[in-house]
């Protein structure tokens, strides 16, 4: 800190995600990336943008994504709203609709980045407890003002809620927007957005960065009436006029596309993930029910802490947490079937370990 920072950046605590050493032969299971590489159509759609045309400015709008992602889901090109990964479309949704005059609702367990953008735009908000079975249980966001923002599946719980849920909660909450972020829903979860026609509060949240295996090259989206992603893009136009570059937009147009491709490298993930479970639950773990592309994971006689370290010993990167409600815990990234193997090997050989 120096005495030249701003009483904004003075305040800030960034989120901090997960380490992404280059360690050869590593198991990388903490960031919740896909074990696969791109769809084959992506790089070659990525490599021509590149060649042709790298020197133009980008479409600002993201036009002919905006309309491929449009098809893909029902709606209308004027109700998607594009940008650099989801974590930016959440940056401009907490500055354009989530601060209202009550505070900003969300679980008191999730997605970390939720409080650090609450404090980058000055929102005040509430935390509302998980259910004993680390459930976000919608009953509790009824009676109460304020916007909200839920993952479903939520993170690290993995736990989906059925769409009736949510439409639960927008049928009741008709005063405020209510965002869903579905970074995890096509592994297993019901997606929201079949509600967006009746319900002009809902605004769903989804990336290419996991089950489109496009971390890296940071696209995300939003769906919503065409009021709210007017507001999105009112913030995204004061900010970055050109949030995606060609290759992304290419990249991502191949990725919705190439249909064949996401089925094939999705189901794979969903089949590991109960093969993993199963191993897990044998090796004396207690296993969250998951509809994500992780699971999150404890063993009756290990912090996850002890655990992460050993198996980091054994070149093998999971993630653990630090708040005491979560901290007996592991979250596994779902990799491929060697990559599992090698994981329940190295957990074997820890908890056989006395720690
Ligand atoms: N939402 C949730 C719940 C997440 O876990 C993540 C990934 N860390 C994101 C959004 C952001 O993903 P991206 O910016 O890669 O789209």
């Amino acid at each position: 800190m120096s005495r030249y920072w701003s009483e904004l950046a003075r305040g800030l605590s960034p989120y901090v995600p997960g380490e992404q050493p280059r360690i050869p032969g590593l198991v990388k299971l903490n960031t919740n990336e896909s074990p696969f590489g791109p769809s084959p159509m992506v790089l070659e759609a990525i490599r021509s943008a590149a060649a042709d045309t790298l020197r133009l400015y980008p479409d600002p709008q993201s036009t002919r994504l905006r309309e491929v992602l449009a098809e893909h889901h029902g709606v209308a090109p004027e109700q998607v709203f594009v940008g650099n990964g989801s974590d930016e479309v959440l940056a401009h949704t907490f500055a354009a609709l989530l601060k209202q005059p009550e505070p900003l609702l969300f679980p008191d367990i999730t997605y970390s980045f939720y409080p650090v953008y609450c404090r980058l735009f000055g929102i005040a908000h509430e935390t509302v407890p998980l259910d004993g079975a680390m459930r976000v249980r919608i009953a509790d966001y009824l009676d109460r003002g304020g916007a909200i923002i839920i993952p479903n599946p939520n993170a690290p719980t993995g736990i989906a809620l059925p769409r009736a849920e949510i439409e639960r909660l927008v049928s009741a909450r008709v005063d405020a927007p209510v965002v869903i972020d579905e970074a995890y829903v096509d592994f297993g979860a019901d997606s929201a957005i079949p509600l967006i026609r009746d319900h002009p509060n809902l605004l769903v949240v989804q990336t290419l960065s996991k089950s489109r295996a496009l971390a890296g090259l940071r696209v995300g989206y939003a769906i919503g009436d065409q009021a709210l992603i007017e507001a999105l893009t009112r913030v995204k136009d004061s900010f970055n006029s050109y949030p995606l570059g060609r290759p992304a937009q290419a990249g991502a147009i191949a990725a919705i596309q190439d249909e064949a491709y996401f089925e094939e490298t999705r189901s794979a993930i969903i089949a590991n993930r109960e093969s993993l479970t199963a191993s897990l639950i044998r090796l004396g773990f207690d296993v969250l029910p998951s509809s994500a592309n992780f699971v999150f994971a404890r063993h009756p006689c290990h912090t996850g802490q002890a655990l992460s370290a050993a198996l980091r010993e054994r070149a093998v990167l999971v993630r653990h947490f630090s708040d005491p409600r979560v901290s007996g815990f592991i979250r596994i990234t779902i990799g491929s079937k060697p990559e599992l193997d090698r994981l329940t090997e190295a957990l074997a050989e820890c908890l056989a370990t006395p720690s």
